[in-house]
């Protein structure tokens, strides 16, 4: 029976990075993917960064299957009613290389995955992988699959299974994660002609527009709502924790429908047609709810490790580059043929000695500030829009008078020791 130097499991970002990796330094790497095709199964908003692919993949981006670079982040705190908006737009971000394109998955994970053989790696798609195999020390020597004697075999095998690694689990390397941990996303894939695209959002050509919305998006939930502009369609999308969708007892597919009839979102997608309505999981632990990343012939990466920075919408770095590190590690540990965990620990110091870790820990408790301090995505949307309003609303009430109405409204709603603690705790954990 054959024998690979590493098997991986999972072709979404991380899994495909760390098998390019190892491919291309010699190593023969099976890829096993229970989906027909790399990214059949796999959705995100989705923005993909230039330089952390280009780290990975030499070639990225020719060739590559892209849709618009972005040139403008927009932010929006949505009331019932209302938005306050701002935004980011930059020349710099409409030159080469561009800092970040909008991409679907099903796509740009079958252009990674080309890349993937092309280094001559093995994919095996629509094989489920059910468990870890180990020998009589414990230590990982392979895979079993849901084919027919499809027990395959390694020095090594790197877990990227995604969000909902169960194989992390099996493994003993993480618990199930609490419903606190793990945000539940919907998105639509909305089709509209590239040219009213490029009039409602204010670009041109391949430039495109982003945009993150908290508040009412979610109902006050811990979550945010987007929109992103591909080519010719929109994505548009809510990510909320399982926690408060199932307190607040919301279906997500209806938190997604009200999203998108408020009316600064209805305009942008009116006379569109839903081509898709895609689903999936995004983990939101953080820091604190990562797995041990190593044991004896096995590593973990991705999103199967939480590694996912919410805040700042990123992710899809994170997978690859985590794939990449856990790949440096693999090949290292060949060099002396000992694949124990103290060796194969490289990766951990790769990691801790990139951003990865430093954001991680950096915002190991974004999430649980929002879950201690849910009023943020409430209170301060419906507060900022009514101070908005107040002010903007010519009536003949003198200005001083409309700040004495809204110093009172804020005072009614929070108290100063409230104001400071919550200023105080923004600093803390999110700036
Ligand atoms: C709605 C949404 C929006 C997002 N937006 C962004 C964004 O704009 N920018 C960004 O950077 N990140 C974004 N992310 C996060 C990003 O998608 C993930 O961090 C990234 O995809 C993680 O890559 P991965 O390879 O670890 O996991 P995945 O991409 O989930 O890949 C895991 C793969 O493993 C396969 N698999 C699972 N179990 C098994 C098994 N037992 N056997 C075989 N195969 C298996 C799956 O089919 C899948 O192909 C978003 C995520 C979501 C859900």
């Amino acid at each position: 029976m054959e024998k690979f130097d590493a098997i991986v499991v999972g072709a979404g970002p991380a899994g495909l990075a760390a098998t390019y990796t190892m491919a291309k330094a010699g190593l023969n790497v099976v890829i096993i993917e229970r989906g027909d095709f790399a990214g059949s199964k796999n959705m995100m908003g989705g923005v993909l960064y230039h330089q952390p692919t280009k780290e990975v993949f030499p070639n990225f981006p020719e060739g590559a299957p892209l849709e618009r670079h972005v040139i403008e982040q927009r932010y929006w705190l949505l009331s019932g009613d209302s938005a306050i908006t701002f935004s980011h737009r930059n020349e710099k971000f409409a030159r080469e290389p561009y800092n970040c394109y909008t991409v679907f998955r099903a796509r740009i994970d079958k252009w990674f995955a080309d890349q993937v053989r092309e280094a001559g790696a093995l994919l095996i798609p629509e094989t489920v992988v059910l468990d870890i195999l180990r020998d009589s020390r414990g230590h990982v020597i392979g895979v079993r699959t849901g084919r027919e004697e499809g027990d395959v075999f390694a020095d090594v095998v790197i877990l990227a299974d995604g969000a909902n690694s169960l194989l992390t689990e099996k493994a003993g390397l993480r618990r199930k994660p609490e419903p606190d941990q793990m945000a539940c996303a919907v998105k639509e894939i909305i089709a509209l002609p590239g040219d009213l695209i490029d009039q409602r959002f204010n670009v041109t050509g391949k430039q495109g527009v982003t945009i993150e919305i908290f508040g009412e998006a979610t109902a006050g939930m811990i979550g945010t709502g987007f929109i992103y502009t591909n080519m010719t369609s929109v994505s548009v999308g809510v990510g909320v924790l399982i926690s408060d969708l199932i307190r607040e007892n919301v279906n997500p597919n209806d938190l997604l429908e009200r999203f998108k009839a408020h009316p600064a979102v209805q305009p942008l997608i009116e006379g569109g047609e839903t081509r898709e309505f895609l689903a999936h999981m995004i983990p939101e632990g953080g820091y604190d709810a990562m797995p041990q990343l190593c044991a004896d012939g096995l590593l973990v990466a991705g999103d199967a490790a939480m590694m996912v920075n919410g805040l700042h919408r990123e992710g899809s770095n994170m997978a690859l580059t985590s794939g990449k590190y856990a790949a440096e590690a693999v090949i290292r540990a060949r060099k002396t043929r000992d694949f124990a965990a103290a060796q194969l620990s490289y990766y951990e110091q790769l990691l801790r000695d990139s951003f990865i870790m430093k954001d991680m820990k950096k915002y190991r408790s974004a999430t649980r500030f929002f879950e201690n301090n849910k009023h943020f995505l409430s209170l301060y949307p419906q507060v900022a829009n009514m101070a908005v309003e107040e002010m903007m609303t010519v009536d003949g009430t003198p200005k001083k008078e409309k700040q004495s109405k809204i110093i009172r409204e804020v005072l009614r709603r929070r108290s100063i020791p409230g104001l400071v603690r919550d200023l105080w705790g923004m600093w803390r954990n999110l700036y």
